[in-house]
């Protein structure tokens, strides 16, 4: 690879459970950071020039990686892409800003529409990438322009996309680097309240002090996914060195250097129980992908 122009930082077989907030993952073969959308570029230019497998991943909140790392590239998109400017009720957020603080922000600006959001820790590339919503009020309700590097590595701007349940309805292969958002103005003080009343419902329901990805399943139509595991008494039910959450049935924490493997147990457990109790299977939330970056959905019932 040619990467004489290229200004972040390349690092060599990395462990991945530095990136994770489950703190599982094996060895990358490369973490590559580019610091603005040139080096990104050029990046993308030169990993489908040597055919090398890359993926792209942000604070890496809702994602598994193999016991056995990953075999490519994992890109991490640095400084450069943490922007966030207002205009009027116009936002532009770069991908690797933090959706907290975007949240944060906006309604210290008196901006409102991202108060249920505030306090899920993905950046605003990962969450409009999954739709990542709470409450029922998704980021992608409130976008209007997706900006990126498409798959040929050419700058694009998407306004046209389906977000669905936990879904952007972005192409694959598409990089974020930027997206605006229209929201409305309110009363700050109002917003202010809301945005507390809701991190405090996840302070009290959510084991936030403990290495987990959120909830790792959909909810399925109507029903909560954490609700029905905790009626089968699964709480505290543990694999190796991950357990399901006393505080949330849908949180599978990490005790202490837990495997992937350890999660994925506990994963076909909890379908199997939920497919044989109630008939109801369950949907995966968090991305599992293999050393080659291929998704897995361990233990679906078919
Ligand atoms: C304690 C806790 C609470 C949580 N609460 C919620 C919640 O209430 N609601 C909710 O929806 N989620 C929740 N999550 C899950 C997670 O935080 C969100 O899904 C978050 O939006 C993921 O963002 P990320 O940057 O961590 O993405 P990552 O996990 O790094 O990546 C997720 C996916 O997005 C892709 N991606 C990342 N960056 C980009 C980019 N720039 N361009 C294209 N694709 C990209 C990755 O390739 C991957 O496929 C929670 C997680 C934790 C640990």
């Amino acid at each position: 690879m040619n990467l004489e122009r290229f200004k972040g930082t390349i690092n060599l077989a990395i462990p991945l459970h530095r990136f994770t907030t489950w703190k599982i993952g094996g060895i990358a073969d490369m973490v590559v950071i580019p610091q603005d959308k040139t080096d990104l570029e050029i990046l993308v230019y030169e990993l489908s020039k040597t055919n090398t497998p890359w993926l792209i991943l942000g604070n890496g909140s809702n994602i598994l990686f193999s016991d056995n790392g990953y075999r490519g590239a994992v890109i991490i998109l640095g400084d450069g892409f943490k922007h966030i400017s207002t205009e009027d009720s116009m936002i532009r957020a770069g991908a690797a800003a933090s959706l907290h603080q975007l949240a944060q922000k906006t309604a210290q600006t008196g901006l409102a529409g991202l108060e249920e959001l505030a306090g899920i820790p993905g950046t605003v590339g990962g969450a409009a990438f999954v739709n990542a919503g709470a409450h029922g009020k998704s980021l992608m309700d409130y976008c209007t322009a997706v900006h990126g590097i498409n798959a040929l590595g050419k700058q694009t701007t998407l306004t046209t996309f389906r977000p669905e349940y936990r879904s952007g309805g972005l192409p694959d292969n598409f990089i974020i680097t930027d997206i605006d958002l229209k929201l409305t103005f309110k009363n700050p003080s109002e917003i202010h309240a809301l945005m507390t009343k809701y991190l405090e419902k996840r302070r009290s329901t959510q084991p936030l002090a403990d290495a987990s990805a959120g909830c790792t399943f959909k909810n399925p139509d109507n029903r909560g996914a954490g609700r029905l595991i905790d009626e089968l008494g699964l709480k505290g039910f543990q694999k190796g060195r991950a357990m399901i959450s006393s505080k949330h049935a849908n949180f599978i924490i990490n005790i202490g250097e837990a495997k992937a493997s350890d999660v994925i147990d506990i994963i076909r457990h909890v379908r199997m129980k939920v497919w044989k109790s109630y008939g109801v299977r369950l949907q995966l939330e968090v991305l599992i992908i293999d050393e080659y970056g291929n998704p897995q959905n361990p233990g679906r019932i078919p």
